[in-house]
């Protein structure tokens, strides 16, 4: 191995490929049976839940938990997949800590959640280990229904058109389906091709054509799809990323942290992916750390997040910073960044403290530096390609025409995660049911 963390410049292979593939592998592994029989023996089974109201996607938790305690972990998943068709995905990304485990009366008693989380896994995984497809479609409709997205809000709405009859057609840009499953989430929560194989155990419920390469505005408008479809789903996604609106942001060395992410997601020798010595980060919310984190794993020297505002007010949740500074990441706050310098590629990125009070956020003229040779850009994802037809508000679709319905990130009405995502899929789906069957 010729690099190290010490190497300057964006180089590959800067640990050993056995240290790099224990650094990637399973972020927090499964239960195995009897450690879940402990774990699901800890649940009070309560009676209205919290837990459940938590839950985006009303999961009925104790149900599911109490069918893990009696050995019936397949009962248990189609319990989770009742509810949540991508149950083995959630169960491994949710943010737990501020939804269903927050909610466990055991955290509020003992600051011990039951590992709802982790049981999910259990059920999800060794009901999909067992093979096939545990839903039947209802006899068809003869309805078509195009969805424009194959991410967690157009598959669960997919999987759900299906259930009842409908055939669907989903469009996707992208080569490949999953959307953020496949080209977004940190790749020690999502391993060994998950994503694509929960796609694929999904798609085996049957009337689901995916055809990628297809883009909405691009090779086929709204009205094609209004037209050929009965009705249309719109679970596009945020697909824009917000400038840093700092001198100097074109240097090379510079790019956004999605892209970053997706190119880590789809190599498959993680040894040969470049990564800065100094690297910064500038955000607060998941794809920050998730950036962040990751390009430690590589083998990045320094890496250090940058937030604007006090870190309260992160979005990346407190369990997810400490799995940051944990990782050895270092997070700066109340910090703005100004410019980047160097001579053609960054070297430097500047920054001026700020002072959020009550008008608003300003900058102070105090400035510092951070040498940087990759800056990775993670102050969050924009709407775009939403049909003229929508009515944007606050930088999400808000309405649209009769006969054309939308969830998911592209949506508001919930935090931007998969959960929600699927929730919102799977009601929207409801309601194009109700619509097409009168
Ligand atoms: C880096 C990162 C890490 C994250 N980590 C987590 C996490 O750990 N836990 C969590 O709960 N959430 C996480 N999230 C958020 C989560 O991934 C999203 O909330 C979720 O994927 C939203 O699902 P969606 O279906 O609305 O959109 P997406 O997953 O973005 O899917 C949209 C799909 O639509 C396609 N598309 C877009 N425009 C068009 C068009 N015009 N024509 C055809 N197809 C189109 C896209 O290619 C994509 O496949 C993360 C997000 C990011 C960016
Ligand atoms: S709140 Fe906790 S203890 Fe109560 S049902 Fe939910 S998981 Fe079980």
């Amino acid at each position: 191995m010729s690099n190290s963390p010490l190497t300057p410049g964006i180089v590959a292979a800067r640990l050993p490929a056995a240290q790099i593939a224990a650094h990637f592998s399973d972020h927090t592994p499964a239960l195995d049976r009897h450690e879940a029989h402990v774990a699901a023996d800890r649940c009070y089974f309560c009676h209205d839940a919290p837990c459940i109201t938590a839950c985006p996607t009303s999961i009925d938790i104790p149900l599911f938990i109490r069918q893990i305690a009696t050995g019936t972990a397949e009962a248990a998943a189609m319990t989770i997949w009742e509810s949540n068709i991508l149950g083995g995905m959630c169960a491994r990304v949710c943010p737990t800590e501020t939804l269903c485990e927050e909610a466990c009366v055991r955290e509020a008693a003992e600051g011990k959640p039951v590992e709802i989380g982790r049981l999910q896994r259990f059920a999800t995984d060794t009901a999909m280990a067992k093979g096939g497809h545990p839903f039947t479609r209802a006899a068809s409709t003869g309805k078509s229904v195009a969805v424009v997205g194959a991410g967690p809000a157009g598959l669960a709405c997919a999987h759900r058109l299906a259930l009842h009859g409908h055939d669907v057609v989903i469009y996707e840009r992208r080569a490949k389906a999953g959307g953020l499953n496949e080209f977004g989430i940190a790749s020690y929560k999502s391993t060994q091709g998950f994503a694509q194989a929960e796609v694929e155990w999904l798609l085996q419920i049957g009337g689901i054509t995916i055809k990628t390469g297809v883009e909405l505005g691009r090779d086929l408008s709204l009205a094609d799809l209004r037209r050929d479809h009965d009705a249309v789903f719109l679970g596009i996604g945020l697909g824009g990323v917000n400038a840093l609106r700092a001198a100097g942001e074109d240097k090379a060395g510079v790019r956004d942290a999605v892209d970053f992410i997706a190119e880590l997601r789809q190599t498959s020798d993680l040894t040969t992916l470049p990564v800065g010595r100094d690297v910064v980060v500038i955000g607060g919310g998941m794809t920050a750390v998730d950036a962040a984190v990751q390009s430690k794993l590589l083998g990045a020297q320094n890496v250090t997040i940058v937030y604007r505002r006090g870190q309260e007010k992160m979005s990346a949740s407190g369990y997810e910073q400490v799995h940051a500074t944990s990782a050895g990441v270092r997070i700066i706050c109340n910090a703005a960044p100004v410019a980047v310098h160097g001579n053609g590629s960054v070297r430097e990125v500047e920054f001026a403290y700020t002072f959020d009070g009550p008008d608003g956020l300003t900058q102070t003229k105090e400035t510092f530096r951070l040498k940087a040779d990759q800056v990775f850009k993670a102050i969050g994802q924009t709407l775009t390609g939403a049909p003229d037809v929508a009515t944007v508000e606050a930088g999400k679709i808000a309405h649209l025409p009769a006969g054309v319905w939308a969830g998911g990130d592209c949506t508001g009405g919930g935090e931007d995660l998969t959960v929600t995502a699927v929730a919102q899929g799977r009601d929207a789906a409801e309601s194009i049911h109700s619509s097409l069957m009168g």
